[in-house]
């Protein structure tokens, strides 16, 4: 499979400032010094707890945030610092589908509107064959055409996501970052709306990368998994691999808080404690030690590195157990 995005080295801080002459007194280090690159037609998984940067690092890949520092490649370009048309060239490849359905569709526009809005803004086709497309692709997302002239509120939330999702491939896109699309479903609607990403990703040949609290919703579409805690990528593998051979003791908290994947507590792993440190002042060494049940002397002093433990394996993680 061909590379289709690459981050080197991202970073997002949000600086703070203090007093009436708005001095820089520190930063919110949302994402700091991700590195990752994604094939075509695959799904990444993007885990962790909220708050740990996973939603700033879409926004920031889809230009929607500035970097700090960092470099971005779509299809080999650098996009990190384009700007007006040429950003706007890209937009129309790379599209994200949001987590709240009923805040990102305006409750002024019928859904037709809605589709066809992207279109516009992007010079494609005229009024009559914009409406021919947003049927079709209201179709294409299982909706009836016949519902086009209708306001969002008329829809269910499984069908106003449905609605986001034929938004989000009006252009055709090649990329899609989806920021939990279905998280706020009914857990009833969730496995439809998933199995609609999955056919379209089939059909269209995009690239999702999927970022999400929850493992268990990841583990249905993803084929590789990253696990993010507090701006960093702690551990990142083959789904499969992930979920029987979990490195990181982060990862393995988090699978032991599924109930189908218990399968860990057998092994000594233990459910979170605690919560996500401010990322103003992050811990020294690894982040996670002061919630780690496996830390060690090191663990406060020096920050570890992805590494891969065992070269016959695709899997890395950041940890001092397997230095
Ligand atoms: Fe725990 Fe130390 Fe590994 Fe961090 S580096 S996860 S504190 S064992």
């Amino acid at each position: 499979m061909d590379e289709i995005l690459k981050i080197e080295a991202v970073k997002k801080y949000f600086p703070i400032y203090k007093g009436i002459f708005r001095k820089h007194s520190a930063d919110v280090k949302a994402v700091d010094g991700i590195t990752l690159s994604l094939k075509k037609g695959e799904t990444l998984g993007l885990v962790g707890e909220s708050g740990c940067g996973k939603s700033t690092l879409g926004r920031v890949i889809i230009r929607l945030y500035e970097l700090t520092a960092g470099k971005i490649f779509f299809q080999g370009h650098d996009f990190s610092l384009l700007k007006g048309k040429e950003l706007r060239g890209i937009r129309r490849d790379i599209q994200m589908i949001f987590q709240d359905p009923y805040a990102s569709l305006d409750p002024r526009m019928t859904i037709g509107q809605i589709i066809m809005e992207p279109m516009k803004v992007h010079g494609i086709g005229n009024k009559e064959s914009r409406m021919e497309l947003a049927k079709e692709l209201l179709e294409e997302v299982g909706l009836k055409a016949s519902l086009i002239n209708r306001y969002p509120h008329e829809f269910s939330g499984g069908q106003r996501q449905r609605i986001s999702i034929a938004r989000t491939i009006a252009l055709k896109p090649k990329f899609v970052i989806a920021d939990e699309p279905v998280s706020a479903l009914d857990v009833s609607i969730q496995a439809q709306v998933l199995n609609l990403m999955q056919d379209l990703q089939d059909k269209l040949g995009l690239t999702y990368l999927f970022i999400s609290h929850d493992l268990s919703v990841v583990e249905h579409l993803c084929g590789r998994i990253a696990v993010m805690y507090l701006g960093k990528i702690v551990e990142i593998a083959d789904r499969d691999l992930l979920f029987i051979n979990m490195l990181h003791p982060y990862t393995q908290s988090l699978i032991a808080a599924i109930p189908q994947f218990g399968i860990g507590k057998g092994k000594g792993m233990k459910a979170l404690s605690g919560e996500v440190p401010s990322p103003i002042k992050p811990p020294r060494g690894c982040a996670f030690h002061p919630r780690c049940p496996k830390k060690m002397a090191v663990c406060s002093e020096k920050t570890p590195e992805l590494t891969v433990p065992d070269k016959s394996k695709n899997q890395q993680v950041a940890c001092w157990l397997y230095e």
